[in-house]
């Protein structure tokens, strides 16, 4: 699906990042692996190249317009461009009632989810080859108010504002932009930290209810909003929560 073409992913060391960068090789693509944790960002880019993939491995704060700058000139110069950007990094770091919530978690979520988002895709639209697309992870919590992380909420639901204001003027150049829209997945964000089956071929056939969503569920999504099969898809956010937003789950 991605032979040939180039594709980037920010927050690609860990969960749906990695696991999205791991089946964007499987399909042909050159992985860039992009995170604040180049440690980890390089494990990644390493596991694939031993897997007779092709990929690099770069470190980006995507809450520093530099770094997005930066990465995405790197990009420009190295590979001539891309093909799909995946910005995918996120943080969420305040659990709690709103009474007691602070200030400075609210910045830090806006800071990086929504103002590191918004500068990644300003860097990385003018990198995108025409037939391009941008994908950026979203969450239910961006379709949902989620009262125990209001601050992540309201970055995530800012953040669909962006992908709508981006798609019309961008499909004048042959370029869309769209997000993937989360439930619960098993990842280190939610405290899953165990070794997880991050791509594997049995893991789309097993049963998977509401809040056990694995990281490769989010990242198929991921790549085909990312390839030209979804070229009639652009500013559309699109949940993969497994019935969480389908019925009145336990009230019914
Ligand atoms: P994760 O913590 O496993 O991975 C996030 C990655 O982003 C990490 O590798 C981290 O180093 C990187 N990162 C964090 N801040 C960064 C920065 N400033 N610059 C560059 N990289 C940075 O979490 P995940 O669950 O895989 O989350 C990926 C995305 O999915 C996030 O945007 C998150 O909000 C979203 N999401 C997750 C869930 C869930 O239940 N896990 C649900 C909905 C949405």
């Amino acid at each position: 699906m991605f032979s040939g073409k180039t594709v980037l992913v920010t927050g690609g060391a860990s969960g749906i990042g990695e696991a999205a960068a791991l089946r964007f090789a499987q399909e042909g693509a050159t992985v860039v692996v992009a995170d604040l944790n180049v440690t980890g960002a390089e494990k990644v880019a390493s596991a694939i190249i031993a897997a007779g993939g092709k990929a690099a491995a770069i470190a980006v704060d995507i809450a520093s317009e530099q770094s997005n700058a930066d990465l995405f000139a790197e990009c420009a110069d190295r590979f001539g461009g891309l093909d799909a950007a995946f910005l995918n990094a996120g943080i969420l770091d305040a659990w709690g009632p709103f009474e007691n919530y602070q200030m400075a978690s609210f910045d830090r979520m806006l800071n990086v989810n929504l103002r590191g988002t918004f500068m990644g895709l300003k860097a990385a639209m003018p990198v995108l080859r025409p037939g391009g697309a941008a994908v950026v992870t979203a969450s239910l919590a961006g379709l949902l108010g989620l009262p125990a992380a209001i601050g992540y909420s309201a970055s995530k639901h800012a953040l669909l504002g962006i992908v709508k204001s981006l798609a019309e003027p961008y499909a004048r150049h042959g370029l869309r932009v769209n997000a993937v829209c989360p439930g619960s997945v098993l990842t280190p964000m939610v405290g899953v930290t165990d070794a997880l089956p991050l791509v594997d071929p049995d893991a789309l056939d097993a049963p998977v209810y509401r809040g056990s969503l694995a990281p490769q569920h989010i990242a198929e999504v991921a790549l085909f909003l990312a390839s030209r099969r979804a070229a009639g898809i652009n500013g559309l956010a699109v949940p993969v929560d497994a019935a969480f937003t389908a019925d009145f789950g336990d009230a019914n």
